[in-house]
């Protein structure tokens, strides 16, 4: 008895020890060389040490005598690296050309980290910190403020479903269609990170013209001409769209061809043809575009088509592919002006149709050199526009939504309190706070990379998906805290057309559905993951021997990432991370630890889910999408770190940031969780539950007691809630609510108290009988209960509520399309802007 118990305790003692050293070998990414030398020799001390039988120790050995045999590149390419590979070619997905561009568009950068298992925070924490030049500084304090005061809504979006003849002209003269165009050719030269405030500035008062301002500073005209532009070309051109003589449009989407742009059944044929008199050899395109933004006041139109040379007039090539050319509005044959109404929100946008338009050669953004190229630059400057304009919009609504809602909720009583004060209320003014937070770290720290010199491709299909997303949640919420003041439009709305301008934003730039199954994870498993783009490029390399030998070193170096991660996955999930370094030791520790662990849960779910599934993956948009959000949520929870980080670790902002990393942590464990619930190999799912989850689902949501704080936080005149919404229009006003409802939150500090005193000392003891507050302002006085001054300033609050939570009515015929009414109350902005 007592032998056997002793042989089982050394077993035991053995097992732990080979255990414990081949998980830290592999938690701390030893080599396959390392990894053989200390196994060999733990296995030498157990072959002398041991008292078991010799045929035990001999099945102990083969794993590692197999192990070992690794170490010999002959053998191993020859037995498993060769064999391998025929599998992998048959796995392979198939890619198309314009997939393949859009895989090799931008760069990696904080996602690449991500993938690894174990991000490197220091590449992070050393990004530039994003900042404005004095100049920026000066457009956001005078033009872009000047522009914010000219813009009235309600004229805009109701009167004239257009911008004044004067905001088109200051816009033009200002330079804000020349952000990202260089001083040289006449521009702003802005950075991101100042295109992107002024973007949430003017966001913030009105949609139709930030959109309106958006799309000339993002994928179009200029920013093609800029990168891929011939000297002649961007000398002509850039200086006039800089000048805001050239309006521009960029025309992709058609009516058969949305979000599958490069189906575009859109053709330019090389042919000869007459131009300004003469013969030349030029292209006649046939077109069919729609929802193209400002196309019906543009002047020049870029245009994506399908060129094609069936005469060989150009070279030996009759499918030279997609191809962008500028076409200016006038060339005849071109049809345009006609207008697309979204939503509401008349910024301008329509339809451009063409027929036989004749045009030189030269006309292709580049010159014949570019024919063809047209995806790959359409991608490739997606990367960078789609991490500003509509990230930025979305911010700018979000944050006015925000500042606006607190402030409502302060001084909007029912009940007897602020609506705010009520727990259901706090809890929505909270999270709408924090996201707004994530949004604006997101945007910023990105931006910063930007103007570091970063393309990141997967980062702005991230941003652009959770920004609007999250733009759309926040719309929704301010709404719902507004109630019926919300809901009637008229000029003292100051929300519905910002809930109404959502879904533009959803569905440009890459749809969101789309987005999220296809593209984010889609694009990141293979952009980022540091061994699939090596292994496909391998797998496809047409010198079979040294496609081999390329694919072998991604091979092992493969296995071993995917051992490393299974052994930190496992490790960290029972320690809940606890011990994994991070940059920062402090009240954010704790996040950084579980961005750390999920990063090494998401590698080890990508290589399963990668090997098992192979090109079937890309069908299952549900579990791409899913890892989609893990990996998403890891990305925001870093940027509220960083940005955290940035704004000096404000000890104020914490509930914030910890609100805001709470739930995407906890996010990010219940799209594993869904993960492994679908996943269709339920062993290999029960396998990676064993390595992700060892202790079940951990990690919380934000606390209710955490939502109150913030609440607090926001529903006072606080530094964190100017630090929230630093960006917006808030200058106090006729014609601006924002700051309205700011002079009305801070009034509420002093006036509730003064209310309370009438309540206590009036009401409640009977010798205060009227029941509206003007009323009881009045006996208040008389009854000593209010000195004069007190008075004056709770009848000052009290009328600067009234207007404030008013809403506008109609007659009638007012309402009617085409009769342009006017509201019969002056609300906030009403008529107040110097063109109405
Ligand atoms: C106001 C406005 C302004 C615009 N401005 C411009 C512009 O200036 N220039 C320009 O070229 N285009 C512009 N567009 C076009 C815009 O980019 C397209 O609307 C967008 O690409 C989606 O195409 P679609 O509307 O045809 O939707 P569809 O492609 O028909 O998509 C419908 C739905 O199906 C989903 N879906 C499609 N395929 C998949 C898939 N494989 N997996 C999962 N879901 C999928 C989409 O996510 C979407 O939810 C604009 C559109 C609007 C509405």
């Amino acid at each position: 008895m007592n032998d056997l118990a002793s042989s089982a305790g050394e077993f035991f003692v053995w097992a732990v020890l080979f255990l414990g050293v081949t998980l830290i070998l592999a938690y701390r990414r030893a080599s396959l060389s390392l990894s053989s030398c200390v196994l060999g020799l733990l296995l030498l001390s157990y072959w002398a040490l041991g008292s078991a039988p010799e045929w035990w120790k001999t099945l102990v050995s083969i794993p590692y005598t197999l192990l070992l045999l690794m170490n010999i590149r002959p053998l191993r390419v020859r037995s498993v690296t060769r064999p391998f590979l025929r599998s992998y070619r048959k796995l392979l997905p198939a890619m198309s050309a314009t997939e393949r561009e859009a895989l090799d568009a931008g760069t990696v950068w904080w996602d690449g980290e991500l993938f690894t298992g174990g991000p490197n925070w220091q590449k992070l924490m050393s990004a530039k910190v994003p900042a404005l030049t004095a100049a920026e500084q000066a457009f956001l304090d005078g033009p872009c403020e000047d522009l914010c005061a000219m813009l009235d809504d309600w004229d805009i979006t109701h009167t004239r479903a257009d911008l004044p003849p004067q905001v088109w002209s200051f816009i033009k003269s200002q330079g804000f269609f020349g952000m990202i165009i260089p001083q040289r050719y006449g521009g702003l030269e802005f950075s991101a990170y100042a295109h992107s405030c002024v973007l949430i500035k003017i966001a913030s008062r009105s949609g139709t013209a930030s959109s309106t301002i958006a799309v000339p500073n993002s994928l179009g005209p200029a920013e093609l001409l800029l990168h891929y532009g011939t000297e002649a070309q961007k000398n002509h051109f850039l200086p006039r769209l800089a000048r805001g003589e050239e309006v521009p449009c960029f025309a992709l989407t058609g009516p058969r061809a949305g979000s599958d742009a490069a189906s575009i059944p859109d053709t330019g044929v090389i042919c000869k043809g007459q131009w300004q008199g003469s013969e030349i050899v030029g292209m006649k395109l046939n077109f069919s575009k729609r929802y193209i933004t400002l196309a019906p006041v543009a002047t020049l139109v870029g245009l994506a088509f399908r060129l094609f040379d069936p005469d060989r007039l150009m070279g030996d090539r009759a499918d030279l592919g997609i191809t962008c050319a500028l076409i200016p509005r006038e060339t005849a044959g071109v049809t345009i002006g006609r207008r697309d109404f979204p939503l509401n929100v008349p910024f301008q946008n329509g339809p451009i149709q063409g027929h036989d338009v004749f045009v030189p050669i030269d006309a292709i953004i580049g010159g014949f050199g570019m024919a063809g190229q047209g995806w790959r630059m359409l991608v490739e400057q997606l990367s960078v526009g789609r991490c500003i304009s509509l990230p930025s919009n979305a911010t700018g609504g979000a944050q006015a939504a925000v500042y606006a809602s607190a402030a409502y909720a302060r001084i909007r009583r029912q009940f007897n309190m602020p609506i705010g004060r009520f727990e259901g209320v706090e809890q929505v003014l909270a999270r709408m706070a924090a996201r707004t937070y994530i949004m604006d770290a997101a945007r910023s720290v990105t931006a910063g990379a930007i103007d570091g010199g970063e393309k990141p491709s997967v980062p702005s299909a991230m941003l652009k998906y959770h920004a609007t997303e999250f733009g759309r949640m926040i719309a929704n919420d301010a709404m719902d805290v507004h109630g019926g003041k919300g809901i009637c439009l008229g000029p003292k709305n100051y929300l519905g057309r910002g809930y109404q301008i959502v879904p533009v934003a959803i569905t440009v730039e890459g749809a969101n559905i789309l987005t999220r199954s296809l593209i984010i994870f889609g694009q990141g498993a293979v952009r980022c993951h540091p061994y699939v783009l090596k292994e496909m490029n391998a797998a496809r390399n047409p010198d079979r021997e040294t496609g081999i030998a390329e694919f072998d070193r991604a091979l092992m170096g493969h296995v071993g990432f995917a051992i490393s991660n299974a052994a930190r996955s496992l490790v960290l999930g029972v320690t809940l991370a606890r011990f994994t370094k991070v940059p920062r030791v402090g009240p954010t520790t704790r996040y950084f630890q579980h961005v750390n662990r999920y990063s090494a849960s998401f590698a080890l779910a990508t290589d399963i889910a990668m090997l098992s599934l192979g090109g079937y993956l890309k069908k299952k948009e549900t579990l791409s999408a899913r890892l989609g959000d893990v990996l998403s949520a890891m990305y925001l929870a870093s940027m509220v770190l960083k940005h955290h980080e940035n704004q000096g670790r404000l000890p104020e902002d914490l509930p914030l940031v910890e609100w805001a990393c709470r739930s995407l942590l906890y996010q990010a464990q219940e799209q594993l969780h869904l993960f492994l619930r679908n996943f269709p190999n339920r062993p290999l799912a029960a396998l990676m539950r064993l390595l992700i989850f060892p202790r079940g689902l951990t990690y919380f949501p934000p606390s209710d007691r955490l939502g109150r704080s913030i609440a607090d936080l926001i529903m006072n005149p606080t530094a964190a809630r100017e630090r929230l919404s630093r960006h917006i229009y808030k200058t106090p006003g006729t014609n601006n609510p924002l700051g309205q409802l700011q002079e009305a939150l801070i009034l509420s500090t002093v006036a509730e108290s003064l209310e309370k005193r009438i309540r206590v000392d009036g009401v409640k003891t009977g010798r205060i009988t009227a029941l509206d507050l003007p009323g009881q302002i009045s006996q208040a006085l008389t009854l000593s209960i209010l000195s004069d001054a007190e008075a004056a300033v709770l009848r000052d609050y009290d009328a600067k509520v009234s207007a404030l939570i008013g809403v506008d009515d109609f007659a009638p015929h007012e309402l009617r399309a085409g009769t342009g009414g006017d509201a019969c109350t002056a609300g906030i902005g009403a008529n107040s802007s110097p063109d109405s």
